[in-house]
């Protein structure tokens, strides 16, 4: 009999989660809808006790992405990717100091900002690709917040080189896996403190889902996420849980196609007469290709960024003129969708304005590519 540790992410991702293997048993996790426990009538540590602490739901749920993400143990189910960045976000003394990415998920920005603006912290801003400059700056920090791949321009952080320099000055690391997600990084083992996730993305991975999830091996710290997430009330719902484990299912199989299907559409876009660049870690001539050859596992997710030789209302008439590509944020479902970033008022001014970002889904990428193409051949192209 195999110990579940020695079992392959592919294969956690199906048998993870389950009841226990007894006859009779349901083959498939139990929703548990509870506000309340039955006790004993006597005080006892360890008891469930009220369902803003824990659910059996969420802990199905939370022994999956622990594995995934090889901690010691299992993840904490957030209300939202964004609650896993306050929790994180809480554990900042006041007047202590953050550096995160100049380009980092639009969200995680914004709640930054507004700590800083109420008093609570400083932030310092780094340029992920540049790793002396990040390191120079990480000294006196009290937490050091990191993405990669960045969202939106795709840039890659030497993680293991960035968290190193971290973890010899004593200061907290935490990365957002969102876009990688566990299969293809793991960044608890290259030396992460936390890992934060947007469940909601490829996760759950069906745009029905709004979760987060925060991920560490250190008892005390997890211990004070889980206090935060208790005494806050920003607790995960129980069906949202479900259902996200149940999307994660066939996590290994969307990764894979979707992958596939943007490493496809990636190299047919260099070549596109409307497109100035493609940012995409996967391709050979991407500056982010063999740093992240060397921490991600050979293959690089399903999100690409393309510049466009047009203006913005240009570019947002390609979106206008696409049929199969859905216009909408978000990223990680099945569907694939696409975006020009600067529509948002908070996305910085170093995006380019022709920015589109996609989300490839996984359906058939001729189908894909045609869909693109023929959106692209309305750019009124400028010299
Ligand atoms: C979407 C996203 C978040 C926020 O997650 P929500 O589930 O929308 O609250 C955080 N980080 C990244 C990288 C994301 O893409």
């Amino acid at each position: 009999m195999l110990h579940s540790e020695d079992l392959r992410p592919d294969t956690v991702v199906v048998t993870g989660g389950r009841p226990d293997p007894v006859h009779d048993a349901p083959v498939s996790p139990s929703l548990t809808l509870t506000s309340t426990y039955r006790g004993t009538g006597e005080a006892r540590e360890g008891d469930r006790g009220y369902g803003r602490t824990s659910n059996p739901t969420w802990e199905d749920f939370e022994g999956v992405l622990g594995h995934l993400e090889e901690a010691a143990h299992p993840a904490l189910a957030m209300a939202s990717g964004l609650a896993a960045v306050a929790a994180v976000m809480s554990l900042v003394p006041i007047g202590g100091r953050v550096v995160m990415p100049t380009h980092a998920y639009q969200g995680s920005q914004v709640l930054m900002d507004d700590a800083c603006r109420a008093g609570q912290f400083t932030v310092t801003r780094v340029d992920v690709k540049d790793t002396e400059a990040v390191l120079a700056e990480i000294p006196g920090a009290d937490l050091l917040w990191i993405e990669s791949p960045t969202n939106p321009m795709l840039e890659v952080a030497d993680l293991p080189a960035i968290l190193a320099g971290a973890r010899s000055a004593g200061v907290l690391t935490a990365v957002d896996n969102t876009f990688a997600t566990p299969l293809l990084q793991r960044p608890l083992t290259l030396g992460a403190d936390i890992v934060v996730h947007s469940v909601t993305k490829y996760l759950a991975g069906h745009s029905d889902v709004v979760l987060g999830a925060v991920v560490t091996s250190d008892p005390q710290l997890r211990e004070r996420l889980h206090h935060h997430r208790t005494m806050s009330g920003a607790i995960p719902g129980a069906f949202e849980t479900w259902l996200a484990l149940r999307g994660m299912r066939t996590l290994a199989l969307r990764v894979e196609r979707a992958g596939q299907n943007a490493l496809d559409l990636a190299q047919r876009l260099t070549e596109h007469p409307a497109v100035t660049r493609v940012r995409y870690p996967g391709l050979v001539t991407d500056p982010g290709h063999e740093r992240a050859s060397e921490q991600m596992d050979g293959r690089f997710g399903a999100i690409i960024s393309i510049e466009l030789a047009a203006d913005a209302a240009s570019a947002e008439q390609v979106v206008s003129a696409l049929k199969v590509w859905t216009p909408a944020t978000s990223l990680g479902g099945v569907e694939s969708l696409i975006e020009r970033r600067r529509r948002h008022h908070d996305e910085p001014d170093s995006v380019p304005e022709s920015l589109l970002r996609l989300s490839v889904g996984i359906e058939n990428v001729e189908d894909l590519w045609a869909d693109l193409d023929q959106g692209l051949r309305t750019v009124k192209l400028v010299p």
